[in-house]
């Protein structure tokens, strides 16, 4: 027998859940704060709840997908937690997760919290990779492991609630970063006689062979020796710096994307760490 959950959020991405355990024949309870958007699972048969606290009541699997912390709180303001498994796969900061897990023992309620790598398309359709971090409850997670595999893959990264959203936060930070370096690469060949659609898998196909470097950092970081295994040493980087910076000029693009990160490493070499990789940067970051 599947699992009964409750639902509350039927935004883009808890609409996207939703379809996915109904297609999977749990039986689900909805609770949305604009009761329009439920209409259409209702037809697909979902029992659609007239307050929080009605759905709440309903199930013992409370999934709670709202726009933000603040939201969850209000949301959740009026119900009885007594007894419940509370999943809060709402995008939060990590302290906002250790307050909720904290939250809901208080009220009486088994917590795990949620960050959702995967944008709604991405929901019930496992070769397209999206994946959930889970943290907090342990025995919770393993308890419904089953039914939160449904709309995606789970990955579980510890007892500490504000896992999930560090883990979560941390990837976004390195895309973002992945994203700041593909601006400034268009913004060079732009205005050149270089199709943008032609240089893009070139562009792609280099971040791809980049990134395992990310192994070799971790291995550094373990052992404390950054040397271990380097290829280029943050000196001859250095030294080859100005070579971005004058490139950028010529090209009139502002090196406000890249300066940040040269100056970080010039530091690093200043102190010493010539002969490093380029972990040392992430020393500066943490004093
Ligand atoms: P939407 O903006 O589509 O939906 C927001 C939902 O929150 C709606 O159901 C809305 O209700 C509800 N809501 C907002 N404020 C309140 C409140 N004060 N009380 C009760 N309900 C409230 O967002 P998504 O569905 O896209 O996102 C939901 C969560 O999933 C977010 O935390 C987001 O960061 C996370 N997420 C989203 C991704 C995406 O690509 N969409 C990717 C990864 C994570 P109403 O309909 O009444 O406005």
């Amino acid at each position: 027998e599947k699992t009964s959950v409750t639902l509350l959020g039927l935004g883009a991405m808890g609409t996207a859940l939703a379809r996915t355990w109904l297609a999977a024949g749990h039986p689900l309870t909805v609770w949305n704060r604009t009761p329009a958007r439920a209409a259409a699972l209702a037809a697909d048969g979902a029992e659609v709840a007239d307050t929080a606290a009605e759905a709440v009541a309903a199930n013992t699997l409370i999934v709670v997908c709202l726009l933000d912390d603040a939201s969850v709180g209000e949301a959740l303001a009026g119900t009885d937690l007594t007894d419940r498994d509370l999943v809060n796969l709402t995008t939060s900061t990590p302290g906002q997760a250790r307050a909720r897990a904290e939250w809901a023992r208080e009220r009486g309620a088994r917590h795990l919290d949620g960050g959702i790598m995967a944008v709604p398309p991405m929901i019930g359709v496992p070769e397209a990779g999206g994946y959930v971090f889970y943290s907090g409850s342990r025995e919770l997670f393993e308890r419904h492991r089953e039914t939160l595999a449904v709309p995606a893959g789970t990955t579980y990264v510890g007892e500490d609630a504000g896992f999930a959203a560090l883990h979560d936060v941390a990837l976004l930070s390195a895309m973002y970063g992945m994203f700041a370096g593909t601006a400034h690469a268009f913004a060079l060949i732009r205005g050149e006689n270089i199709d943008p659609v032609s240089f893009a898998p070139l562009l792609a196909d280099w971040l791809v062979a980049m990134a395992p470097a990310v192994h070799r950092t971790a291995d550094q970081l373990r052992s404390g020796d950054y040397t271990k295994g380097v290829v280029s040493d943050l000196a001859m980087q250095v030294a080859g710096t100005p070579a971005f910076l004058s490139t950028a000029e010529q090209q009139g693009v502002s090196p406000e994307l890249l300066s940040p990160y040269f100056e970080l490493m010039r530091r690093r070499l200043a102190e010493g760490g010539g002969e490093e990789d380029l972990t040392g940067v992430i020393d500066l970051l943490t004093r």
